[in-house]
C-alpha cells in the first residue's frame, strides 16, 4: 500500500462563463486535462451581480456534469423535459451523452450562492448514448458523522455511507468533508484512479512528504497511490475527487467534448440544424 502524495497545487484561475457569471476554473484551464476530468468550476459570490445572468440555454455532449450547490438555489431546464429547483447540499449528475440542451439560472436574486460544477469525460463507447439524469437530494445524501469528521457521499463508499452512483465506468469517488483541527482523515482509493482535493476552508496537510502550505479555494493534484492521509491544520472542509482515467484521445469545441475534431464539427452542425436532440 503506496501512501499518496501532492502532485501540483494550482491556484484557480478567475473566469466567467455563462451570461457572466464569475468562477474560479482550476481543472480545464487548457490544455490541462485530468484524465477523466475535463474541468472544474467553483461559482458563487456574495453579490448578486457576480451570478445572476445565470447559464441561459446552451449544449452540451461527449460529457457529463456533475452539479453540487452548496448553498442558494438554482431552477434548471433541459430538452429532455426534466425541470426542477436545485436548493442547498443538492447534486445533479448529468450524463449528456449525445446531446441535451439546458439552462441553469438562480432562483434568488440575493444573498450568498455558492457552488461547484464537474465535468467528467465519457469514454467513446458511451459518447452518445442516451442523457441520463441522477438527482441527489441533500436530505437523502448518506452522510458519515462522528466526532472527528462529517463526509457526505456523493459517489463511492465511506464507512456505511454510499452514493448512488453505481456500475459507472470511471468508478468515481466524490466526497465532500468536513474534518475538525488537528484531527486526521484517512481513505483508501484504488491505485487506478487519478484523484485530486479541492480545500474550499482551512489548512490541510497532505501524506507524509513536506509540501507548500494549502489553504482556502486551491486544487491539489495528488499523485497516484493507495493510502490517502489528511491532517487537518485548523478547522477545514475540502472534496476528495477521483475517478480512473479513460486513456482515450480527446478533441475539445466549447461545450462538447469527443475523440475526434470530426466529430465536434458533427456536433455543431447538428445544433445549427435543429438535429442536435436525439
Ligand atoms: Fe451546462
Amino acid at each position: 500500500m503506496s501512501d499518496i502524495e501532492v502532485k501540483k497545487i494550482i491556484k484557480p484561475m478567475l473566469a466567467s462563463d455563462g451570461a457572466g457569471v464569475k468562477l474560479k476554473r482550476s481543472i480545464g484551464v487548457e490544455p490541462n486535462y485530468f484524465d477523466p476530468f475535463l474541468m472544474l468550476d467553483e461559482f458563487g459570490s456574495d453579490s448578486k451581480d457576480d451570478y445572476i445572468g445565470g447559464f441561459p440555454a446552451h449544449p452540451h455532449r461527449g460529457i457529463e456534469t456533475v452539479t453540487y450547490m452548496l448553498q442558494g438555489e438554482f431552477e434548471h431546464e433541459d430538452s429532455t423535459g426534466a425541470k426542477g429547483r436545485m436548493k442547498s447540499g443538492d447534486v445533479q449528475w448529468m450524463k449528456t451523452g449525445s446531446g441535451i440542451i439546458h439552462s441553469e439560472m438562480p432562483a434568488m436574486s440575493e444573498g450568498t450562492l455558492h457552488g461547484f460544477q464537474l465535468w467528467i469525460n465519457m469514454p467513446a463507447n458511451l459518447k452518445m448514448s442516451k442523457p441520463n439524469y441522477i438527482y441527489i437530494d441533500a436530505e437523502q445524501m448518506q452522510t458519515h458523522k462522528d466526532e472527528e469528521k462529517i463526509v457526505k457521499v456523493i459517489a463511492g463508499k465511506f464507512e456505511q455511507a454510499e452514493g448512488p452512483v453505481k456500475k459507472h465506468n470511471v468508478e468515481p469517488v466524490y466526497l465532500d468533508i468536513e474534518l475538525k483541527k488537528n484531527k486526521e482523515f484517512n481513505f483508501e482509493l484504488p491505485s487506478t484512479h487519478n484523484s485530486f482535493i479541492y480545500l474550499i476552508k482551512g489548512e490541510i496537510k497532505i501524506g507524509k512528504h513536506h509540501h507548500q502550505k494549502v489553504e482556502n479555494s486551491k486544487l491539489i493534484l495528488l499523485e497516484k497511490g493507495s493510502k490517502l492521509k489528511v491532517f487537518g491544520s485548523t478547522d477545514s472542509k475540502f472534496l476528495l475527487i477521483a475517478g480512473k482515467p479513460i486513456g482515450e484521445q480527446i478533441a475539445r469545441g466549447g461545450p462538447f467534448v469527443m475523440n475526434t475534431k470530426q466529430e465536434i464539427l458533427q456536433a455543431v452542425e447538428d445544433y445549427h440544424k435543429g438535429t442536435f436532440v436525439k
